[in-house]
């Protein structure tokens, strides 16, 4: 896990330093001032130059240790006066040290934000800390508070989709824990207190607890982790009131249904049901403890320290209540959480000696047909057996325990997975937005960072391939088209290298020898294995710089973040994510109305059923886009739509791995800073002009502050002659074809002048 390593922190990389002491002039003249220090043990510390010749100084540590350093490892250090500013654009020394400490200094305050220029840096406390709440609600958008917040960008937004009528994104990134989902509800609060008034904010706020009962999880590393992605649009009418939102989700982890991780739980509303639910409902669905259902029992964790599961429960529902989901529906989605627990107790046993079983008629498989309304004859052939096809005979086919068990569990998981879909189409339902719309919209998203632990599987693969295509909306909005214009209009620039991280998405999206095409095509064949796949890989893309094959069924895949090491078993059996049509015809001969509905909605999402060895198996199939596909599909689909909207970035930080306020692991926050590129979009921010301005405008704005003679001339003659006439230093602007760019700041001289002459 790049997060859980206690990362040596590493050292500074060469691009990262705009200067070295050793670059400024004559050590003798620095006698005694701040400078950063790398400590053996790979901290920085502040020191004093008490002296120095050229290769070695003595430098004093605060701790009042005198110490003997290489020069070279000396990196300039800020003045006093500029410790904890709020926008790292502001430092004088743009080095890694004093970015670390700068934001370090902050966090010991409870300042949690930073400004890296257009990027909010978020911190994750690990506490509650009192920058929340109505009053700074109403202190940002007073705009009597300026510190940087998710307030702030949340109004930035707010103004920018009115002011520009152009539909805004607030994009949220950063590893598993680093506080995302937490910024989001933040950012959707400062929404829904300046566009509320219809009420129908107040049910936007409670998707939150509904989608995190059935989407989040505890696992290591965050105790409420989303198992997957959600983009929620947030409509706006013309006067700024909120009219409606539509939620998105991506990718729901499923396996984690049946199987889960020691430490770790399955999703949140199994022992929330179990902890919560009432008497009645408790005996209407058969419901046990948690500990008597083998799903949630295997990962010998059942509570989460400061959770009160029952408590949840009760939110969960009233919750329920308000997006308009019926008493009815609700008791149907409980019905089936009890079918996928009991589902999990199904036990099978040996009814021949080839190896063959069916399901023993216990609580368990009664209590599921129970449920899911139909009958156990049924549901014991579903799970035992396979309708096949032979020429033109129907045969059945027995099932061996670990093919029962697989069947078992594709059910419990189709379920599930289908359950949360069904509730987010409810949720859609109820928030659809109104006739009063104007088309403009506020989005934001949040999804899984870049993961990468001690074994990676399919679910990590389509996680970080995600991430590679963030990341380069992400350069492309604050590198590539900021440099671009720039050059097109033909002013002095050096160019600020990025990481293009193009190359990597070749890797995973050429056709017909990347990643994703391997994988789809390896899936398609009936004798397919995750080994025979793992092997055309390491064929076909030996060549490639950001592959490699390793040893046995694995490869590695440099990627933006660091390179990681995926295990392709389970990989095809993941992307084909096959049920069978016998479990499938079960569903929708069942007497309930949610299993039905679920398996016409599967029925609907199969190109066709197919009849036939597809699957090594055997067995009919439903033939269905393989999950990488869709997978791609819908991210093209989101990255299509961000592309139409002024984009606003917020970088989430994890300080420790450990969960606990005030720690911060210098390292660790510096790997994740490295990650996303901030510091170079400082760089870039600060080297750069961001305050533009045609000539016509420019002219026309200020021309009248000069002689007439002058001011009549053409539009670019006049801009160069107030600029010199204002005495704006050269440094400070630069003159395009087409415009005139400045540094921060300078238009404001020349607004001040001009508004004292109006
Ligand atoms: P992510 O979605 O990035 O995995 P979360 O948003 O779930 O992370 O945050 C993990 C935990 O960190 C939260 O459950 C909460 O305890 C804490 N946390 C995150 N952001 C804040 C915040 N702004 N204030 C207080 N606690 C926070
Ligand atoms: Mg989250």
């Amino acid at each position: 896990d790049l997060g859980s390593a206690a990362a040596p922190l590493p050292s500074v990389s060469k691009s990262n330093i705009e200067c070295r002491w050793s670059d400024i002039t004559s050590y003798a003249t620095k006698k005694k001032v701040h400078s950063w220090c790398q400590l053996p043990n790979g901290n920085w510390e502040l020191g004093r130059i008490m002296s120095t010749s050229g290769i070695e100084s003595v430098i004093s540590l605060p701790d009042g240790k005198v110490l003997k350093v290489n020069s070279d490892s000396l990196i300039p250090a800020n003045p006093d006066i500029l410790d904890g500013v709020d926008d790292l654009m502001q430092l004088s020394y743009l080095n890694e040290p004093s970015v670390i400490f700068n934001l370090q200094y902050r966090y010991n305050q409870d300042m949690i934000y930073t400004k890296a220029g257009p990027v909010l840096v978020a911190i994750n406390p690990f506490k509650e800390v009192s920058l929340y709440g109505n009053d700074c609600i109403e202190a940002y958008k007073n705009k009597s508070i300026e510190s940087p917040h998710v307030y702030a960008i949340a109004d930035t937004a707010i103004r920018e989709m009115t002011r520009d009528e152009v539909n805004q994104s607030i994009i949220i990134s950063g590893e598993s824990g680093a506080g995302k989902t937490e910024t989001a509800k933040i950012a959707m609060q400062y929404l829904a207190a300046l566009g509320g008034g219809s009420g129908i904010e107040y049910e936007i706020l409670k998707t939150n607890p509904i989608l995190e009962a059935f989407g989040n999880a505890k696992t290591l590393r965050n105790d409420n982790s989303s198992r997957f992605g959600k983009l929620i649009e947030i409509h706006f009418t013309e006067t700024g009131k909120i009219s409606g939102a539509k939620i998105q989700t991506f990718l729901l982890e499923k396996s984690r249904v049946v199987q889960c991780a020691n430490g770790e739980r399955s999703y949140h509303i199994f022992y929330q049901l179990c902890a919560g639910a009432p008497r009645a409902l408790r005996e209407k669905l058969n419901l046990k403890d948690v500990d008597d259902y083998k799903y949630l029992k295997q990962s010998n964790c059942y509570s989460i320290t400061g959770v009160d599961d029952a408590e949840q429960f009760r939110i969960v529902k009233e919750a329920l209540d308000v997006v308009h989901v019926s008493k009815e529906d609700q008791e149907s989605v409980f019905a089936m959480l009890a079918a996928v627990l009991w589902l999990g107790n199904v036990s099978f046993t040996m009814i021949d000696n080839e190896n063959h079983v069916e399901a023993v008629a216990d609580e368990s498989l009664i209590n599921v047909a129970k449920l899911i309304g139909c009958d156990t004859a049924g549901l014991n052939l579903a799970l035992s057996t396979r309708k096949m096809r032979v020429g033109n005979d129907n045969i059945v086919q027995k099932l061996t325990l670990s093919q029962a068990i697989d069947t078992r569990d594709a059910l419990a998981k189709s379920i599930y997975a289908c359950l949360f879909e069904w509730l987010v189409e409810q949720i859609n339902k109820s928030l659809a937005v109104g006739k009063r719309r104007t088309g403009r919209s506020i989005s934001i998203l949040d999804i899984y960072g870049f993961e990468s632990f001690d074994r990676n599987s399919f679910e990590q693969f389509c996680i970080n391939y995600a991430n590679e295509r963030l990341q380069q909306h992400f350069n492309r909005h604050l590198f590539k088209l900021e440099q671009e214009e720039y050059i097109q209009d033909g002013i002095d620039w050096t160019k600020v290298d990025f990481d293009d991280n193009q190359d990597c998405l070749n890797l995973f999206e050429k056709k017909p020898l990347g990643l994703l095409s391997l994988l789809n095509e390896e899936s398609t064949f009936p004798n397919g294995t995750d080994f025979t796949f793992a092997n055309k890989l390491k064929q076909h893309l030996k060549s490639n710089p950001c592959f490699r094959g390793e040893r046995e069924k694995a490869f590695t895949v440099s990627h933006f973040a660091g390179e990681v090491t995926y295990d392709t078993t389970g990989f095809l059996e993941k992307n084909r994510d096959l049920l069978h049509l016998d479990s499938i015809q079960l569903l929708s001969s069942c007497s309930c109305y949610l299993p039905q509905t679920f398996a016409s909605n599967m029925l609907n999402q199969s190109e066709k059923p197919v009849v036939g060895p597809l699957h090594k198996a055997g067995g009919a199939v439903s033939q269905k886009l393989s999950v990488a596909t869709k997978f791609k599909g819908q991210l093209f689909q989101l990255m299509q739509r961000l592309e139409s909207t002024t984009p606003h970035f917020i970088r989430c930080i994890k300080p420790n791995n450990f969960k606990s306020p005030g720690a911060y692991e210098q390292g660790l926050v510096l790997q994740q800073l490295r990650c996303c590129g901030v510091l170079e979009v400082v760089r870039i921010s600060r080297s750069g002009f961001p305050t533009r301005m045609s000539h016509q405008k420019f002219s026309r704005r200020y021309g009248f502050l000069l002689p007439e003679n002058v001011a009549l001339q053409d539009p670019l003659s006049v801009s160069v002659a107030i600029l010199h006439q204002f005495n704006i230093l050269p440094e400070m602007y630069q003159v395009g074809y087409t415009k005139l760019f400045f540094r921060t700041g300078q238009i404001g001289v020349l607004e001040d002048t001009r508004n004292h002459t109006l």
